[in-house]
């Protein structure tokens, strides 16, 4: 709490008043907390890279300068690494552009089944890299909601993207819309993968959240994807449920 007095307007001869003020600041605290942490853990992201890359150059500067065979070693790790961050600083923009819009409410109408099938169409070549179909099932009817184009697009992308990384195993991503009444709907991507022990569940949507250490080794990904996505349908006004059977699979659902 934050204390501040005030003497209150007393008569002549009468013995001095204070009134007391206490101002709840914990919301503040804890808010400049997480800004403060996001900062370091944005930076030590940058600095991993940042530190290989340096070390690369040097060697290529110095010992393996005239080594070709360690020049077409290290060249290919330098770009991911460069490609890492160029992803990282992205979703770092993606962030901060929805903070600055998140009192603005998104007001354009939007249908979804073309949305899911251009979304599906931009997957395409990550899913045949890593031997996944994407299954679209949509409706008959056209279902529109009210939202932004462009965010919706990264929604489903990164829900997408995630179910052919994290479930490949199951070799088939589900992708469901159905209209709901009166005015909503609901898409839900199904994977059929490892699935995601419950006491990670709820840590999901977290900013740099990665369920195991394995997945942020060998899964190109920086962790922001599904804080991006609760910030974007929380401007909408959509929920983002979760149910994860371990052995069995994972389903986001959205719904507007
Ligand atoms: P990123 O994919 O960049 O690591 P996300 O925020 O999109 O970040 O996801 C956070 C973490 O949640 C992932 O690193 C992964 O461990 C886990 N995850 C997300 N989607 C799935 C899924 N469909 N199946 C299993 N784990 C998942």
């Amino acid at each position: 709490y934050h204390v501040r007095s005030a003497p209150v307007a007393t008569a002549e001869g009468e013995r001095p008043v204070f009134m007391l003020v206490f101002r709840d600041v914990s919301e503040g605290r804890r808010i400049d907390r997480m800004r403060s942490d996001f900062v370091a853990n944005a930076s030590h992201e940058l600095r991993t890279p940042l530190a290989s890359l340096r070390g690369y150059i040097e060697t290529l500067q110095g010992p393996a300068k005239n080594d070709t065979k360690a020049q077409e070693r290290f060249l290919p790790i330098m770009l991911d690494q460069a490609t890492r961050m160029s992803r990282l600083v992205d979703d770092l923009m993606s962030l901060s552009r929805l903070e600055v819009r998140a009192h603005l409410p998104p007001d354009q109408t939007v249908s979804l089944g073309p949305l899911l099938e251009h979304v599906r169409d931009s997957l395409l070549p990550l899913a045949g890299d890593l031997d996944v179909s994407i299954e679209l099932h949509l409706p008959q009817e056209p279902v529109d909601v009210i939202g932004d184009h462009d965010e919706l697009v990264e929604v489903f992308e990164n829900l997408i993207e995630n179910a052919c990384k994290y479930g490949a195993e199951g070799k088939v991503v589900d992708v469901w819309l159905k209209p709901v009444a009166p005015r909503g709907a609901e898409v839900s991507v199904v994977d059929h993968g490892p699935g995601i022990p419950a006491e990670h569940v709820p840590r999901l949507t977290e900013r740099f959240y990665r369920v195991s250490v394995a997945d942020s080794r060998s899964k190109k990904g920086t962790g922001l994807g599904l804080a991006i996505v609760k910030h974007i349908l929380t401007r909408h006004r959509a929920r983002l449920i979760v149910k994860s059977e371990v052995g069995k699979g994972t389903t986001f659902t959205v719904r507007f």
